[in-house]
């Protein structure tokens, strides 16, 4: 390959060593695209020798859309006195997972708005109940942003929270809500949710309470490159700082997406959505940087099934969920839906055998390629559900 940089990057991944932040806004900004494919799938493949991709069956339901933050990229909210503002009762959530867990799925993504007329027991009751009702769900709930919500409304530290929700059943915590990790890009489009801080500080304790937990990414809006490699490089240290204390805690995954305009405070500045290059070039570079996350995953979703069966050519090694409900880009007018068949097909269109798996990224059931020997076999309680139609904006908490 041709420049100085480039050279040393590729000894650097053959070697295993830490990429600096210079090297990685070089992938993001210079690095000739199909060199940068090659060396992340390469990467990949040292990790994950099976040619294999794991997806997960899943919803993301919402409890309540009222939320006084206003992000500026959010199509979600409502204000209280809005016609269209919600909150469900926890027997309304359960009717939601039970309709779910009857097409087999086994993570919901519950994630809802900052609604200060919710006490810390209506979370609770949320994680006991569906450990009760649904003992083959993962609940995957709460983004970081709202377990400060649930610290500032019941008086406990963020940690006594997480303590009490882990006393409820709760272990896995999704990473929505990180958006861009720089205060210069927070400033702008958030500056009422807490800063890059707050959303390192929730996941470093949840991990020393031994929680599991994903690390998202929303770009494609205000940021720069640098803001990126400052996002890279806080979510790498945090998993350094996790992994030394031994506590089990840690991010599993890392999950970018582009930001979608429609509906948002944010369109009339940045009324395109990221193509398919940068993104493509995010998951690259991404599992490249990350030397200490195990799994990257593309979004048939957010992305488009195309761009997420080309992903998994790019260093990705999971296809996400087949989201039986999703309600946050549906409010930005970004629809798109799918069957755990069709993911199982796409897996397998683009090469591989399709491993559906837990929260925690344990194995359930391995469906082969047809061309390689085996057929194929149904999901684990698994219906052809239609998945969920998404119309509206992205929010942050699309995250899995
Ligand atoms: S992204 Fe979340 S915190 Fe921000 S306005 Fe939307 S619902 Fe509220």
């Amino acid at each position: 390959m041709g420049s100085p940089l480039s050279n040393i990057i590729e000894k650097k991944i053959l070697r295993q060593e830490r990429l600096s932040v210079e090297e990685g806004l070089f992938l993001l900004d210079d690095a000739p695209l199909l060199w940068l494919g090659r060396l992340a799938s390469e990467e990949r493949f040292r990790r994950f020798p099976q040619k294999e991709v794991t997806f997960v069956l899943d919803t993301n339901p919402n409890y309540t859309n009222v939320c006084e933050t206003a992000c500026q990229f959010c199509a979600f909210y409502r204000h209280s006195e809005d016609p269209d503002a919600y909150t469900l009762s926890v027997d309304e959530v359960m009717e939601k997972i039970d309709k779910a867990v009857q097409n087999g799925v086994t993570t919901v993504l519950l994630q809802g708005g900052h609604n200060d007329a919710l006490p810390l027991d209506y979370y609770l009751s949320l994680v006991r109940e569906t450990k009760k009702r649904f003992p083959t769900v993962t609940p995957h709930f709460f983004s970081a942003s709202e377990i400060q919500m649930m610290s500032r409304v019941s008086g406990l530290s963020v940690i006594d929270v997480l303590r009490k929700l882990k006393e409820a059943g709760q272990t896995s915590l999704p990473g929505g809500g990180a958006e861009i990790l720089s205060d210069r890009v927070r400033d702008k489009i958030s500056p009422q949710k807490g800063g890059p801080s707050e959303w390192l500080s929730v996941h470093s304790a949840a991990h020393e309470l031994g929680f599991l937990s994903t690390a998202t990414m929303m770009y494609g809006h205000v940021e720069e490159s640098e803001d990126v490699a400052e996002h890279w490089e806080a979510v790498r240290q945090l998993q350094d700082e996790s992994k030394a204390k031994k506590m089990g805690g840690h991010f599993t995954a890392f999950v970018p997406w582009s930001f979608k305009p429609e509906n948002t405070a944010l369109e009339r500045r940045f009324p395109r959505r990221a193509g398919t290059i940068p993104y493509l070039r995010m998951i690259a570079a991404s599992r490249l940087y990350l030397d200490n996350i195990d799994h990257i995953q593309a979004s048939w979703f957010s992305e488009g099934k195309k761009v997420g069966q080309t992903a998994l050519q790019f260093g990705a090694d999971d296809f996400g969920g087949t989201l039986f409900e999703e309600n946050v880009h549906a409010e930005a007018g970004f629809v798109n839906t799918t069957t755990p068949s069709e993911v199982i097909t796409l897996i397998h269109e683009a090469g591989f055998d399709a491993v559906q798996r837990t929260t925690d990224y344990q194995r359930i059931k391995t469906n082969q390629r047809s061309d390689s020997g085996s057929s194929i076999g149904p999901l684990t309680g698994a219906g052809d559900m239609p998945i969920r139609k998404n119309t509206a904006t992205p929010i942050d908490f699309v995250s899995m």
